[in-house]
Parts: C-alpha cells; structure tokens; sequence
C-alpha cells in the first residue's frame, strides 16, 4: 500500500521578528490561508520563530483555534539544571510547540554543533514529544570532494543510529550552498539526495519508516521554485529561511497545490 506523507511546509525565522512582529505575522498569515481555502490535511503549514516569541504566538493560535503549527529553531540537550542561556525540551513542550528544528548549518558552522550534539539533541526532542526537523547538508567544498549525497547521508547516520523504528522525525536536506545564496538546488538534484536520505533510513530504521519520514528541501526555496520540488517522489515540503518572512510569499508556497495544478 503507497503511504501518504502529508507535506510541511516550514517558516525558518532565525533571528528575525520580535514577538509583537510575531503576532501580526502569523494573523495575516492565518488570514491569508484562510482566504485561499487552505486546507492544512493536505499541507501542513508551521512557523519557527525565535524563542522569545513563542508564548505569543502560541496565545494566538490557541485563542483564535488556528490549524498553523509551530516550534523553535533550537534546543538544549540537557532537561533542566544549570546551563545559562539554555532552553530546555520541556519548557518548548509547555508552550505546545509541535516541532524543534536541531542541526542547522547555521547552528553547525556558528556554534560548532557536530554530528553527535545533533543527534543528542534529537533524542531531547523526542523525551519530551517534540518532532525533530533534523537538518544535514553539504557545502560547496564537500559537494566538490564528495558529491551529493555522501555528507547528508553521513550526518544523517548519527542520528539515525540512535533512533529506533517508531521514531517520529522530519529530516530537512539542506545544501548549505543554497541557503540564502539565491542558488537552489535543481528539484532533481534535491530529489537524488532525498532519495539516498530515505534508503538510509530504511536500511537503518525499516521501511515503514522510511514510508512515513518526511523528508524537506530547504535553500533559496520561493513561490516561483516550490512546484518544481514538490514535484519529486522524495521531496514532502520546504525548509524555508528568507522567503518565509514574507507572508504573502510564504503563503503562496504553503498554496503550492495550485503552482502544480492540483489545488
Ligand atoms: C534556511 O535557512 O533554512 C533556508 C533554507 O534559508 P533560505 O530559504 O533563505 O535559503
């Protein structure tokens, strides 16, 4: 039996929008959705905001019973204690927060994150019943020394080898060439990697779980670009950084649907 991935497309803020800016954000956003009958079984739409806006927004998406998910761009691997400046699984938990994004190139290239912190984190995530948007990528060095898929698949490994079968993750293959550089990757470039990301967790975790993993594309995605990815076998939404400060632009990639004619 085929297995239906839900498609998630998913606003990377970084540090961008302070929470009264969330709050306008996300209402016009909703609005917008709305208007354009966005029908989030068949897409789900979340925001990543930086931590400081999290209560607001959960306030608004709780009093206004809004279908928009959300989640934080990082967190700690410890669950409390004396760690200055950490946020612990629990704390992102009691705002309701749905996902956590771990291992962004960000956080790898400026904070030093390795494969292993990563995959520490993922398993915080998962103690306190918050999806993992796990991201791996390679940069324009490895992709000349390695090809494609060698590095994603290599940081995914580490994680994956903590995981067992029933684990519910998100993986996001994010070439860090393609972050913010206007330079995506070709959909069947994305999809060749989102490919090889799956084998691997099937030979790791099973098939049933490489069945119902989504697995994202992030760089440089926009409204103009998403119709090609969401095209490919592999490819179950978008990782979104710029253009998800966009609301209309952000919205319009939610609507995807309707770029490849089956709204
Ligand atoms: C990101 O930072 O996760 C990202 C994909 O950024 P952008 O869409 O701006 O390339």
């Amino acid at each position: 039996m085929a297995v239906t991935r839900v498609p998630l497309i998913a606003g990377n803020w970084k540090m961008n929008l302070d929470h009264l800016q969330s709050i306008a954000f996300v209402q016009k956003l909703a609005w917008s959705l709305r208007d354009a009958k966005h029908d989030y079984r068949a897409c789900e739409v979340a925001v990543f905001p930086p931590f400081t806006d999290l209560r607001s927004v959960q306030t608004l998406v709780s009093a206004d019973k809004l279908d928009l998910a959300y989640g934080a761009q990082d967190l700690s691997v410890h669950d409390s204690g004396a760690y200055t400046g950490e946020i612990s699984g629990a704390f992102l938990a009691a705002l309701d927060c749905r996902y956590v994004i771990i291992g962004h190139s960000e956080r790898r290239q400026y904070h030093a994150e390795s494969d292993e912190l990563v995959a520490e984190k993922t398993l915080a995530a998962g103690r306190h019943g918050l999806v993992p948007v796990v991201c791996v990528g390679e940069t324009a060095d490895d992709l000349e020394k390695h090809g494609p898929s060698a590095v994603p698949v290599a940081q995914l490994d580490v994680v994956l080898q903590q995981l067992s079968g029933d684990a519910d993750i998100v993986v996001a293959y994010e070439p860090v060439w393609a972050i913010g550089s206007g330079q995506a990757a070709t959909p069947e470039q994305a999809q060749q990697v989102c490919a090889a990301l799956r084998a691997r967790i099937a030979s790791t975790l099973g098939d049933e779980a490489a069945g119902r993993t989504r697995i994202l594309y992030g760089g440089s995605v926009k409204a103009a670009n998403i119709a090609g990815f969401m095209k490919q076998p592999d490819v179950d939404g978008a990782l979104v950084g710029g253009a998800s400060l966009d609301v209309d632009e952000f919205s319009a990639i939610s609507r995807f649907r309707q770029h490849v004619g089956t709204a």
